[in-house]
This record gives structure tokens, sequence and C-alpha cells, in this order.
């Protein structure tokens, strides 16, 4: 059998979005589960697209998600040079579009701007599209060797017939046929002398061995035309899977504006790239079973292609965060700690056992700018409401709670050992002689010294962390907002 090649092939147009990232994880995925090649190409042909530093990016977004190319630009493997300007200058497009213009099934075209705006369009998925008339077919070839010796502008077209269909297979949408005279008679090469992307995927994937072709759907309709130049070439057309496309919550396709269209956004948000990269295997594709955690190396074992789905694959934030929050539950303290100390030291400054409050909520965070929500409280007290005190369950109301807090005040101020369990002890004792449950007691005592309904911690680790001083101060404005002074 033939070893798997797949290949990513960005352009470096700027940041990583979340469709390109799912491309290459799918394509590196469908290589490694079958224990084949992974490629890395760099499409850089359309000059007009290209951002400086796009290039990076692409490098760093795959050696960080683990997504290890076997063969690119950087790399070796005895297909290159696997950036297209550099393939370019070797030649190779403009030989392979010769040789279609000696098949018949290419031809040069010198129209200028002006004939070709006086042209028919047609709407085709939204955009106007402009219809070639094949004028230039019609040239003689000394007509053409004529202009190209006199220097004349032209592009490379291909010709298609306007009769007959064309058909082709995607794993994914089965066979599509399309009638010939739906083709249009792309552009192969174009004026400054590069390949479009129509004709270099082409070239490039069958000189490059590729067996299996991953992109998005939003080239579904250009295949067609693609199988006809694998077919003018007598080249074998590769597996195709065409990969559904990916909308935000309103079902539109994710864009800038969602706000996490991009892999830099989603770390800048806080997300862990592991938990990205798991989320991104699951928007189009699910294993047998409903299970949604996975490692790398898990999808490696796991990916199957034929279980993806043709429907759009929904971005759903509060998802990618539940799944966030689960690596987080998961990780190695000292790991997370690293990660979560600037959040920290930037929502309490200096004073604190940032560590003994890290491992509060560690399991308490989806990502880690939630951090300052759940700790800014030890920093400054906030403004709360009295009927914070009341609660239903813990049977606790402002009444009692200023009774239990005018109680609990000597005790903490007698209390010298601020740990944790001494004051647990210490509350726990106060308790029994009252012979009241825990909760008519603590729940009081953590609204005042937290002012908030929720918190990472009980009133006795919170107080560990205030320490006496001002755990007895916030007792006393907790008395004084009962007596509503
Ligand atoms: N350079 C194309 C893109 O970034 C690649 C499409 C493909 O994978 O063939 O969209």
């Amino acid at each position: 059998m033939t070893k798997i090649r797949t290949r990513y092939a960005p352009s470096p147009t700027g940041k990583m979005h979340v469709g390109n990232l799912r491309s290459a994880l799918y394509e590196f995925l469908i290589a490694k589960h079958a224990g084949g090649d992974f490629m890395l190409r760099i499409e850089d042909t359309d000059q007009e697209r290209f951002v400086e530093g796009a290039t990076e990016i692409i490098y760093r977004t795959l050696a960080k998600t683990g997504l290890k190319h076997d063969e690119g630009p950087d790399k070796d493997g005895g297909f290159g040079p696997y950036v297209q300007s550099e393939r370019m200058k070797t030649g190779i497009y403009m030989k392979y579009a010769k040789e279609l213009i000696d098949k018949g099934e290419a031809y040069y075209c010198f129209c200028d701007k002006e004939r070709l705006a006086s042209l028919k369009t047609e709407i085709v998925e939204g955009k106007e599209i402009m219809i070639y008339d094949k004028h230039c077919l019609s040239l003689s070839k000394e007509e053409v060797e004529e202009k190209l010796a006199s220097g004349a502008p032209f592009v490379i077209r291909q010709n298609n017939p306007t009769e007959g269909t064309t058909t082709f297979h995607d794993e994914l949408y089965g066979d599509i046929t399309v009638n010939n005279s739906e083709l249009d008679d792309m552009i192969l090469i174009k004026s400054d002398g590069y390949p479009t992307y129509n004709f270099a995927n082409v070239v490039d994937d069958h000189t490059m061995h590729i067996t299996h072709v991953v992109r998005g759907n939003e080239y579904l309709s250009s295949s067609p035309k693609y199988t006809r130049l694998y077919e003018a070439f007598g080249w074998e057309v590769p597996v195709y899977v065409h990969l559904p496309l990916i909308t935000d919550e309103n079902h539109k396709k994710l864009s800038k504006r969602s706000g996490h269209s991009s892999f830099e956004d989603l770390l800048e948000q806080g997300f862990l790239t592991e938990a990205v990269v798991n989320y991104i295997a699951l928007l189009g594709w699910s294993p047998e079973d409903n299970r949604e955690i996975f490692t790398l190396d898990e999808l490696i074992k796991e990916f199957d292609y034929h279980r993806i789905s043709k429907s759009p694959a929904v971005f759903d934030i509060v998802k990618l965060k539940w799944m966030n929050g689960e690596y987080l539950k998961a990780m190695d303290f000292d790991a997370f700690y690293e990660m979560a100390e600037p959040y920290l030291a930037e929502a309490l400054g200096e004073g604190f056992d940032l560590k003994k409050i890290a491992a509060m909520v560690k399991t308490r965070i989806e990502v880690f700018p939630d951090i300052a929500g759940q700790v800014d409280f030890f920093r400054t007290l906030p403004e709360y409401d009295a009927e914070l005190y009341t609660h239903k369950k813990m049977k606790t109301d402002a009444a009692s709670s200023l009774t239990v807090l005018t109680e609990v005040l000597p005790i903490l101020e007698a209390q010298e050992d601020y740990s944790n369990d001494a004051l647990y002890q210490a509350l726990l004792s106060y308790i029994g002689q009252k012979g009241c449950k825990n909760g008519y007691i603590m729940w009081p005592v953590r609204t005042a010294v937290s002012g908030k309904q929720m918190t990472p911690a009980g009133a006795t680790e919170i107080m560990e962390i205030l320490g006496k001083d001002e755990s007895v101060r916030r007792i006393k404005k907790g008395i004084e907002k009962l007596k509503g002074e």
C-alpha cells in the first residue's frame, strides 16, 4: 500500500484562523493514524495577500500544538522546494502549463482589462464571476508567437470543454458531477508569472506525491476543474476530503468579528493549547462513543476521517470554556501555578500567599482570566448588600447573623493561630456550645469576610489568607452593616 502523505498548505496571510488550524490538525491526524507523512507547504504565490510575519505564525502554531511536520521548508524530505515562490523559480509551473498548451488543454490569453470588463458576468455562490468567452483560443499559432515575441502581457487559461460532464469523488460528499459548460476557463498562470492557487495546488500535490487532500469546502466547487487538470496530465487524482464550514453561534461563517476566530485570539483569552486542539478536533469530527476529552496521541489513535460530518460545525465558546476548565482541573498543580501566577499577581498585588489561592481556584475556573473575579475580594472587600446574610437553607437572616457575628468577634479577636485548622476548631467549639448547624455560623462569617455569595473557599480558609487584622476588621464591618449603621 502506498504511504499516506498529507499536506498542510497555508497561505501566509495573517493570524492562524481556527479553520486553518483544523485543516492542519485533520491532515496531521489522517497521516499519523495511518503511519504516514505530514508535510508543510507554504503557499505564498498570492503576493497581494502576503503579510509580513505570517510565516512565523505558521511555524510557531505547528510547534506549539504538537503538529510536527515530517517535511517542510525547514525539513527537506526530497520533495522540495516547499515554498511556492521558490518552486516557481524552478520553472515547474510554467513547464506544466506549457505541457497543457501543447495538449490543447490550455491557451495563452492576451485580453486586456477593458475587454475583460466588457464580458458577461454570472453570480456564483454570491460572487460576481466573469465568464471568459474563449476569445484567445481562436488565435493562430503565429499570432500567439508574434504577441509573445512583442512582449505583450498574457495569462494562461485552462481550456475546458463546453459540453459533457466532469465527475469527481469526495470522501464525504460522494460523487459530484457538473456540466462542463459551467466550468470557466480559469487562469493557471497570472500576468506576473505566478501560478494561481488553482493551478499550483494540482501541480504541487501531484509532484509532491500527496495522497490525501484535506481542505475547507469552499474549494469544493473548484474541484471539478482540478480534476480536469489531473485528467489532462494523466495523473491520479488524490483522495479529497472537504471539511464542513465552521460557523459562529449565529450560524454565520466564523469571522474576526466573533473575537475568537484565530488561535492567537484564543491564547490571548487564556485558553490552553491542548484544550483548543482537543476542541478543534471535534469541529466536524466525532468518535463512535460520546467521548470528548482527547490528548493529541489519543486523537491519532481514534481519528477515522470517514466520521467527519458534512454539517456545518458551530464554534461554541461556552463549550470550549467548559473543556478548558476540565483541562485545568486535570493539570499538574505546579504547571497550573506557573500559568496562573501572572493572573493572580495582577488581581491581588503583593502580600498574599498566591500558591494557596491558586489551589483554591484551580477547580473553579474555566479560563485564567476568570481568576480575577474569583479572588478580587481578598484584596478589597466589595460593597455588598445586607440581604446576602439571608440564606433559606442555612436558616440565617439579618438578625441571626448579627447575633452570630457579635458572638464570633471576641473569639476571633482572642485567636492567635490564624491557620485554617485552628480557626476551624475555634469556630467548631462555638458551634458545639450553641448547638446549631455549621452553616448557621459559617454562612454569616464567610459573607462578612468576603462580601460575596460565592467564594472559592470556606470562611476559615479565607481568614487564613486575610490574617487576623483584616478578618476582624471585616467582621466588624459586617456587624455595622447589619445594625444599619
Ligand atoms: N493555501 C490555501 C489556503 O490557505 C490552501 C488550500 C488547500 O489546502 O488546498 O486556503
